[in-house]
């Protein structure tokens, strides 16, 4: 009489290696009580997602602050969705957004930790060693039927509004006998191997997911495929298998998992296995631009779902995690606040105050938070930051940049460094449109003077002739050259004093704001910029002059 142990080794002969040694080879982790070990598991679809990195924000900050370990694992068992060369942007990406990881697939010639292979695709043998385990003892057995055959169930099962998948009396290859599956193997029929579930439809599991509480569910009853018939795992069974011998203690992955549950838990109990603790996130969501409704991110209309993309725009990494830490945690803004100079390692990321419904992406808050980190950036690190961001993506700026670096964190500095900094730039995007009109070849291209508030040409040229012969003096310290401003004001009848000139515009032709911006338009050709004083320092009276020049010989033609 052959039994269930025979059909496993008719099925496979070449398996030799058990799921006990499987267990020994890939020991408990001698971590503390409390340590969580966690895991970021892609699959290598084309680009990381930008719900796939709040994901390992999540899986990182809880693994590390409680001493335990984060891994990168790549799930590369569908081999129709992958999208060459991927997996291997994947490690890079992460580290460049400033995740730590602990273990796991870097590239294809490296891996890091004992607890490997990182890439699905190279765990075949432990996942036939866990399947080979489950048919011998009866709980997952081959199939071979067609897809035509399953298709024709398929719409019996519709006509008859029968619950769909593989079970019942749809389930023909339930209960083959040795005999049977050999005939089949001799005839050359190809198998897929199904888990032969003991779930009743009318019977309900419980979850108890660590953000969301006790769920229930309906149990299982459909024999799903677990190992398709070219021998790759479906993702069920590769779960099963990975975070076991990985040691996995929390599964922290997208709610879209949810119903899978009582499968995963199911096999875990024919494993004889405790199943991990389910972490079940929320998805990162939308508010449609056009429509105003909530909706999942698309990779068709938000460009931004590719995460390169904040790389491309100029956000520093630091702004891109800020902001995801704030949609993970309500509290982390005010931690924040109270905190303005710890790095962002130091938030304890707490599960109770994670939401459970979706995380709505705003481009506007991140906006907000990118701006205020580069403010607080001393010119240095915003110098080095915006440089090898240019490299890649702006050459523009980086050329400016390379004439010279002294000179470009002068501009850069104008009002930082300070208690109340600017807050110019919301992103590297933004610098060189700023700091352009510092680089005397600026002027090689037509300039257009926008005066603003004085318009007379006439006036124009000569408030500009009066401070040019009379009053500038590069030497003088900011105090004195915004008195002799004053002084000029007065001499031609505009208001050094906003005050009295609030008091009686009538009195006056204009006020000292109005003066200045004609100085700071014919030095900058721009009627807002920076504190001027500072940049006519930083021109210096050579540039200035040059400037004046080139203004009375552009402007009066
Ligand atoms: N490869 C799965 C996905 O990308 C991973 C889910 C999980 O974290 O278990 O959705």
């Amino acid at each position: 009489m052959y039994t269930s142990k025979d059909i496993a080794e008719l099925l496979f002969p070449e398996v030799t290696i058990t799921v006990e040694e499987l267990y020994a080879k890939y020991p408990k982790r001698g971590l503390g009580e409390g340590s969580l070990v966690t895991r970021f598991a892609p699959s290598p679809t084309g680009y990381v997602h930008i719900g796939g990195v709040y994901q390992a924000v999540i899986n990182s900050f809880l693994a590390h602050s409680t001493g335990g370990k984060f891994m990168l694992r790549i799930e590369d068992t569908d081999k129709k969705r992958e999208v060459e060369g991927s997996a291997d942007l994947i490690y890079p990406l992460l580290i460049k957004m400033g995740i730590k990881i602990d273990e796991g697939y870097v590239s294809k010639e490296e891996e890091i930790g004992e607890y490997g292979p990182y890439l699905q695709s190279n765990r075949t043998e432990y996942y036939k060693a866990f399947v080979k385990d489950l048919v011998s003892r009866g709980l997952a057995y081959p199939c071979f039927c067609t897809e035509e055959e399953e298709e024709i169930a398929r719409n019996e099962q519709k006509r008859l509004s029968a619950p769909s998948g593989y079970h019942g009396r749809w389930a023909k290859c339930r209960n083959l006998s040795y005999e049977q599956v050999k005939e089949n193997l001799d005839a050359g029929k190809t198998f897929k191997i199904r888990i032969k579930s003991d779930g009743d439809q009318y019977e309900r599991v419980t979850c108890n997911d660590v953000l969301r509480g006790e769920i229930s569910f309906i149990e299982n009853f459909v024999d799903y495929v677990i190992l398709k018939s070219d021998k790759t795992a479906l993702y069920h069974l590769a779960h099963l298998v990975d975070d076991t011998l990985m040691r996995t203690t929390t599964v922290i992955r997208d709610e879209s998992w949810l119903p899978s549950v009582p499968l995963h838990l199911q096999l875990f109990r024919y494993m004889n296995l405790p199943a991990p603790n389910y972490l079940h996130t929320a998805q990162v969501m939308t508010v449609d631009p056009n429509t105003n409704v909530v909706r999942k991110i698309s990779k068709r209309y938000d460009a931004w779902a590719d995460s390169r993309w904040f790389f491309e725009q100029g956000y520093p990494t630091k702004a891109i995690i800020e902001y995801l830490l704030t949609l993970i945690n309500s509290n982390f803004e005010e931690w924040r606040a109270e905190n303005p100079t710890l790095p962002e390692e130091d938030f304890n990321l707490s599960i109770e105050k994670m939401s459970k419904s979706g995380a709505i992406f705003d481009i506007e808050k991140l906006n907000n938070i990118s701006k205020d980190i580069i403010s607080k950036m001393n010119k240095d690190t915003l110098y080095s930051l915006a440089y090898d961001w240019a490299k890649t993506y702006d050459q523009k700026l980086a050329s400016l940049i390379e004439k010279d670096a002294e000179y470009f964190k002068r501009i850069i500095n104008i009002e930082r460094e300070s208690v109340k900094p600017r807050k110019d730039y919301v992103t590297f995007k933004d610098i060189y449109s700023q700091v352009e009109y510092m680089y005397d070849e600026y002027f090689d291209n037509p300039v257009v003077y926008d005066f603003k508030k004085i318009t007379d040409k006439e006036t124009i040229i000569e408030l500009v002739n009066e401070y040019f012969n009379n009053y500038f003096d590069i030497n003088d310290d900011n105090t004195v050259w915004f008195g002799k401003i004053k002084e000029m004001c007065d001499k031609l009848g505009y208001a050094s004093n906003i005050k009295e000139y609030k008091k009686n515009p009538d009195n006056f032709k204009g006020n000292v704001a109005d003066i200045s911006t004609v100085l700071r338009v014919v030095f900058t050709t721009r009627s807002c910029t920076p504190n001027l004083y500072e940049i006519m320092q930083i021109l210096g009276k050579d540039e200035l002059y040059k400037r004046f020049k080139f203004f009375t010989e552009n402007y009066q033609n």
